[in-house]
């Protein structure tokens, strides 16, 4: 823990952790001490680790990185967090992201952008991807074990694989969503950032539970996760979505897939070529969904209830108290998407675009059923397009070709299953790419298992 914390204070360029919480650390280290003289340690006892920012901790600033919620200090602790409390985990303090989780290069944040520990070849500062972004660039650069992250359509993975870490976005329903601040509550799902495969093992089993605060929990009880890593994948069948083959994939990033698929194959899998016909479909349906329920879920930030309200002129009723709030409460990012999200439910255009979207969803969660019926264990593809990319992309004028870099994420999330991204190789100019790994719902176990033989 201490040489976390002086990490962190040395690391300020980073722009990783964006609150500090050093007494509340000493006091649990101490406490962890204490758990394991007494003979008592959990598996996480005294482990150092960073929380991202959309996970309210008690009486420690919670604000997803939004100004909307400047000053709001939850009352209470959302269950992932106690979870690892629980487990004896330390609380380094909170962590950079993209505001509301909304974003793939941690640009949209009112703390500004975390930087990724890796430097393009020409020195330029890297992004470490988005939303964890502060969660995948602290665990790299060392300041903490290991961290939360969220994943909505790619947020946990792709950071993941822009930094050379390990990141599982788990089975939707593994992991309670209570207490963690909401984009789209149909594919939120938090997980683990770690250094390595068998951490993220150790931590999911610490941050999962069957949680009756959380409607969508699953009713499920926690492996042991750790104890399922063997190694031993001889005889599972995985499959290579050939729709994931895309125009224009990088020559690096196919030879990258190549090499994952030989490493699954010479430790014993068969590996087999399928088809997931509605790929091509993810990314726009996700692109829908995603703001409809962030359109829904940020209704709550009226000025009233949470955080920050605007400076209100004489005569200002309610209806300006609002607008004012929330016109400068939120960024350009999430403003854009509360306007898609209300323009797609609106009544004229519901069936159009937000139901199309949704039967879009049951076609592509079809299409898994079917790789799954047809024998398949875990399928093999790319976490992203490319590696890390120089900070600043989101300053062009066209924010669609940000969503472009969620084309391999996005998919697992409309299905719910479980997915983790592993640091496999490096791009020419010596940056990590990352492969990512899908399995059958609620399969954690195997799927980190076979993480582990591309490790
Ligand atoms: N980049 C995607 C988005 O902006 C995914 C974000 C996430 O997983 N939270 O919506």
């Amino acid at each position: 823990t201490e040489a976390c914390l002086t990490a962190i204070d040395a690391s300020g360029k980073l722009n990783a952790f964006v609150h500090h919480t050093p007494d509340m650390a000493r006091g649990m280290a101490k406490a962890a001490d204490q758990r394991i003289k007494a003979g008592d340690a959990a598996p996480m006892t005294g482990i150092p680790v960073g929380i991202k920012d959309v996970f309210c901790v008690k009486g420690v600033p919670s604000q997803a990185a939004s100004r909307i919620l400047d000053g709001f200090r939850p009352e209470y602790e959302s269950t992932v967090t106690q979870n690892l409390w629980n487990a004896g985990a330390v609380m380094l303090g909170k962590l950079n992201q993209d505001e509301f989780a909304m974003g793939s290069a941690n640009e949209n944040s009112v703390y500004g952008p975390a930087i990724n520990p890796w430097k393009a070849a020409d020195g330029r500062d890297l992004t470490p991807g988005g939303s964890s972004g502060g969660s995948a660039a602290a665990v790299a650069a060392d300041l903490c074990l290991a961290a939360t992250g969220t994943d909505t359509g790619g947020s946990i993975r792709q950071p993941a694989a822009f930094t050379g870490t390990v990141g599982l976005k788990p089975s939707y329903g593994r992991v309670s969503r209570w207490g963690v601040i909401a984009y789209a509550s149909s594919l939120d799902q938090a997980g683990p950032m770690t250094k390595t495969v068998r951490d993220a093992a150790i931590m999911l089993g610490a941050m999962a539970s069957v949680d009756p605060q959380d409607s969508t929990s699953a009713d499920k009880p926690v492996p042991d996760y750790e104890s399922l890593l063997t190694g031993d994948i001889r005889g599972k069948k995985i499959g290579i979505p050939r729709e994931y083959r895309i125009d224009g994939l990088p020559e690096e990033i196919a030879a990258l897939w190549q090499k994952g698929a030989d490493m699954l194959r010479d430790a014993g899998a068969e590996i087999v070529d399928i088809s997931l016909p509605h790929t091509k479909y993810a990314l726009p349906a996700y692109y829908v969904i995603a703001p409809a329920e962030a359109s829904s879920n940020l209704a709550r930030y009226d000025g009233v209830r949470y955080g920050r309200r605007a400076k209100l002129g004489q005569g200002d009723g309610i209806v300006e108290m609002y607008e004012k709030t929330r016109a400068e409460g939120f960024g350009p990012e999430v403003q854009r998407r509360v306007m898609i999200g209300t323009y797609v439910l609106s009544a004229g255009f519901y069936d159009a675009y937000y139901n199309r979207a949704r039967k879009v969803r049951t076609l592509i969660k079809r299409d898994f059923e079917c790789a799954f019926a047809d024998g398949v264990d875990a399928i093999l593809a790319p976490t992203t397009p490319s590696a890390a990319f120089a900070l600043g992309a989101s300053d062009n004028a066209d924010p669609v070709q940000m969503y472009l870099n969620d084309v391999f994420t996005v998919t697992l999330n409309l299905v719910g299953l479980p997915g983790i991204s592993v640091p496999v190789g490096q791009d020419k100019n010596g940056l990590p790419l990352g492969l990512q790994l899908f399995g059958r719902p609620f399969d954690e176990g195997n799927l980190l298992n076979q993480a582990l033989v591309l490790e």
